[in-house]
């Protein structure tokens, strides 16, 4: 290590550490990335290809604190005893779209909330790219800010950025800045304290200026209260499902979206989108304004909304067998998604729910299971709380350990013009990998049967 050379430490060697690592080393910076876990092969390859110091299944203490910068992953707490001693040794503690930040001018535009966030990046980049920008999709979907900036060279970049990256964002700001929703989730990482969750989300606003925009949803409580009592700077683009707006932001009335953009003002019906739900009428709105802002055309912009087909394993068609649906929603990781699934669900339900709890209340999806499901399908290793939730209003309840089980069972308990839906509610990690291999196994198991 040079003596006036800036030595970054970088902890978590997954997508957004190895990006970091990446941007880090193409920087001219001294560069170790530490993992006290094991690193996945790719991720190793990345490293050596660069050349890259790192070390795995072990923090080496010295080396981490004589950092002068520390990037943390979103994976790993704040809280944990290393990260409390960098931090009482002054070192910076930053996340990794923090650090790449400074690396660029490109236009931003961050997408944050609880629920919501992939489809909706997915869709404003898509709006984007269709409207003829040369744009780049990363955060918390495919590739990491920094490996995006390392490697690549775009005018705008839709980022999906999540609380986890929050906490340690402090100077962060984008052009343009959606927050889509605010419901309980992670409260394991938020001493159970909704309240600290929610201004986890709401820095993304912190350091916003008076020439960025803030497109915020108007019928969320929490994020509408907060622009309320905390001023900001930015300009206000609400969107909303339960009032007509006078001036700028997206407003529903007779099956309509209504768009008023600045001067702009178009609409378009609603049966025309192709993501239907009252969820994605709001992720609609909130794509819609962010690309007008930006200037794509509004005949383009319909005409990528009605054509977007949807990201998988959010409400995701599999298949119909001997009249049974099978529906994919095994990103609905916690308990507003589920809910908004099973609202939009209009045939019995048969419902296949749990794995690993997140501090869940369930309260809430009592009526729409008392209303629309016929039997519960427990996907988990502890069903307990579900069990207790729910035994008051659905009573025929099993309990499997397989994503095979779970839809042989519920194919049985299902008759034809029912629907089974996977919209866990929960984690995926007590039996699965990811979401996704849980979304995976469902959608094998049904084209098996
Ligand atoms: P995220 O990236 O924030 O997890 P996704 O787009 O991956 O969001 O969707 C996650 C789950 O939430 C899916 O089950 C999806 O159907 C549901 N969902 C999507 N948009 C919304 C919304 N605006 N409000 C509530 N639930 C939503």
């Amino acid at each position: 290590m040079s003596v006036n050379q800036k030595y970054i430490v970088i902890l978590g060697a997954a997508e957004s550490g190895v990006g970091a690592a990446i941007l880090a080393q193409k920087l001219g910076f001294d560069v170790f990335v530490s993992d006290n876990g094991s690193i996945k092969d790719v991720y190793i390859e990345d490293l050596q290809h660069y050349s890259i110091p790192f070390e795995e299944n072990h923090h080496n203490i010295d080396r981490i604190l004589s950092a002068d910068e520390i990037i943390i992953s979103p994976g790993i707490p704040l809280t944990i005893p290393l990260i409390q001693q960098a931090k009482e040794n002054g070192i910076g503690v930053i996340s990794e779209i923090e650090f790449a930040f400074r690396y660029t001018d490109a236009h931003i535009i961050a997408i944050t909330g609880s629920n919501g966030k992939t489809t909706t990046a997915t869709l404003t980049y898509e709006l984007l790219k269709n409207g003829g920008l040369d744009v780049a999709l990363a955060g918390n979907i495919g590739d990491s800010f920094a490996r995006k900036l390392a490697l690549e060279r775009h005018d705008y970049y839709v980022l999906e950025i999540s609380s986890f990256q929050l906490d340690s964002m402090f100077d962060f700001r984008a052009d343009t800045t959606v927050i889509l929703n605010i419901t309980p989730d992670h409260l394991d990482r938020y001493q159970y304290d909704f309240n600290l969750y929610s201004l986890s989300k709401m820095r993304i606003i912190q350091k916003l200026t008076n020439t960025d925009n803030l497109i915020y949803n108007f019928d969320d409580e929490v994020i509408s209260d907060f622009i309320n009592t905390h001023k900001t700077k930015a300009k206000l683009f609400p969107f909303t499902q339960t009032k007509e707006l006078e001036n700028n932001g997206a407003f529903i009335k007779d099956n309509k979206i209504y768009f008023q953009i600045n001067t702009e003002r178009f609409n378009m019906d609603i049966e025309k989108l192709a993501l239907q739900g009252r969820h994605n009428a709001y992720n609609t709105m909130a794509g819609g304004i962010a690309a007008k802002l930006q200037g794509i055309r509004k005949e383009s912009l319909k005409k990528c909304l009605s054509d977007f087909q949807g990201v998988s394993h959010r409400l995701e068609k599999v298949n119909t067998v001997r009249g049974v649906s099978f529906i994919n929603d095994s990103k609905a990781t916690n308990v507003n998604s589920a809910w908004y699934a099973l609202e939009s669900m209009t045939k019995p339900v048969v419902w296949i729910v749990g794995g690993q709890d997140k501090g869940n209340d369930y309260s809430d999806l009592i009526p729409l299971a008392e209303e629309k499901v016929k039997a519960i399908v427990c996907l988990g290793i502890d069903n307990s709380k579900i069990i207790e939730a729910f035994s008051p209003v659905v009573s025929n309840i099993i309990e499997t350990d397989t994503a095979h089980d779970a839809v042989l069972s519920s194919f049985y308990l299902a008759e034809p013009g029912d629907v089974v839906l996977l919209s866990p509610a929960c984690a995926s990690f007590d039996l699965f990998e990811s979401y996704e291999d849980r979304g995976n196994r469902f959608t094998r198991a049904v084209q098996d049967l």
